[in-house]
């Protein structure tokens, strides 16, 4: 039986590995235009940091985390003996942790110093149940901004995501852009005891989850996808009626930034970011149409707790993380292509298959001369490599043939136009660029 890849990943085939480059690429020249350099993180770390990072409350720490166990630590699980903390390790959910990680690792945000910016794009492995827009493995393109308290941070953030899809061709009027402010551990801790106490008045009408939710994770209950819940959470109590005074201008002057800026976006009492991490201000890019409940294309907040939670020193920070998959079915719910076309410039074709050897140094001089080149390895007859060249969209094929060779010539030929002429061969790649 042939094995087949697991259910949740993907194959990126072709244009749609290009299609990844293509994204992955735009973010960085996107986000460099404000100062972030790319970062790259292994794709698995010690469990722990999740743990500690994430939150043992989250669904992704609790019930959607791949471990990985090096064969010996697997052998000895086999055997009773648990892992101890350094050898168990997990494929990375997000990436937030990871990049909090090496900056304090590299001590990259010193005392005083100016913040830390820092994107990334990668895959990343959650064992979420797969349908549309929800994979096991996934890619998620991300900045870090780690240094900086003022709201001015969270707008420039916000604003370049907000860029970032534009410049990806997202219409604007297809997104929406939430906003909230989820306050600090200062009001927090009131506010999340509030919604308890209003989740446990009203545990007769809601699900199973949501009254486990209420001592681990009260706050999840806004996300619950159930209707009633839903229903239910209407009427609890509202966090921009608890903020404290501190949060509140913080959020406010992130808002004002946004005004100032042009930027449209809705005030979201509700949302409040999955992960245990996020304080004061939060952020989601949802799809207005066509996408169903898998709608949100990227999302990140603040989170100034987050440092000195992972052993660092108390430095502020925040962030988003964009859903490359989710981003990819938003454009195509708007019809929107990417520009990935890249015709292969030139075909070198053999007339007979003695002149193979000739044919493989043009090609090389091709190459060298920076022209994309293709040519056959399995000595077919001319119609069909030229049928081949056609099929691959080629703008230019060579041919070469015994009778032209005497004359130290081939025939080169404009698919486009179908005029061909006779060059000499040291002048093939010359000429071949002219015509690209
Ligand atoms: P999160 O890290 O949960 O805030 O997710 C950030 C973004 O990643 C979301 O808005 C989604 O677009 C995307 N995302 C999260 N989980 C998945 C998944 N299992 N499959 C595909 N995309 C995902």
């Amino acid at each position: 039986m042939v094995v087949q890849k697991v259910k949740g990943t993907e194959d990126l085939l072709a244009d749609d590995a290009r299609a990844w480059q293509y994204v992955s690429q735009k973010a960085y020249e996107t986000f460099g235009r404000y100062g972030y350099e790319p970062i790259e993180t292994p794709l698995f770390e010690q469990i722990d940091l999740f743990v500690r990072g994430i939150g043992e409350s989250t669904d992704v720490v609790g019930k959607e985390m791949f471990h990985v166990l090096a064969s010996d630590a697997y052998r000895r699980l086999g055997e009773g003996a648990a892992p101890d903390a350094r050898h168990h390790l997990a494929l990375r959910p997000e990436g937030t942790a990871s990049v909090v990680r090496a900056a304090i690792e590299h001590n990259l945000v010193p005392t005083g110093g100016a913040p830390a910016k820092l994107a990334y794009a990668g895959p990343m492995f959650r064992a979420e149940r797969p349908q549309k827009g929800r994979l096991r493995e996934f890619h998620q393109i991300g900045v870090e901004c780690l240094g900086a308290d003022e709201p001015s941070a969270d707008a420039e953030v916000i604003i370049m995501l907000m860029r970032f899809y534009e410049e990806l061709g997202v219409p604007r009027e297809s997104m929406r852009l939430l906003v909230n402010s989820m306050g600090d551990d200062r009001c927090r801790p009131a506010y999340r005891a509030s919604v308890r106490r209003y989740i446990l008045d009203h545990a007769d009408e809601m699900c199973e989850e949501c009254r486990h939710r209420a001592d681990i994770n009260p706050l999840r209950a806004y996300d619950c996808k159930n209707e009633r819940c839903r229903k239910v959470m209407e009427g609890a109590p509202r966090i921009s009626d608890a903020l404290c005074d501190d949060c509140r201008s913080h959020y406010r002057a992130v808002t004002s930034y946004l005004d100032a800026a042009g930027i449209v976006y809705e005030e979201d009492p509700r949302l409040v970011r999955g992960l245990d991490y996020y304080t004061r201000t939060v952020f989601e890019v949802q799809v207005v149409d066509g996408m169903g409940s898998q709608n949100a294309i990227g999302g990140g907040g603040r989170y100034d707790k987050l440092m000195e939670l992972m052993g660092g020193s108390p430095t502020p920070g925040l962030g988003f993380a964009i859903g490359y998959e989710r981003t990819l079915l938003a454009l195509a719910a708007v019809d929107v292509k990417l520009p990935l076309e890249r015709p292969l410039g030139c075909y070198v074709a053999a007339a007979e298959p003695e002149v193979a050897p000739q044919v493989f140094a043009i090609l090389q001089a091709l190459r060298d001369a920076g022209v994309d080149a293709d040519g056959d390895h399995q000595a077919r007859s001319l119609k069909s490599q030229l049928k081949l060249a056609g099929k691959r969209g080629v703008a230019v094929a060579v041919v070469v043939g015994p009778d032209e060779l005497v004359a130290g010539q081939v025939v080169v030929r404009d698919m486009r136009t179908h005029e061909q002429r006779n060059v000499v061969v040291a002048q093939v790649p010359e000429v071949v660029r002219a015509m690209l």
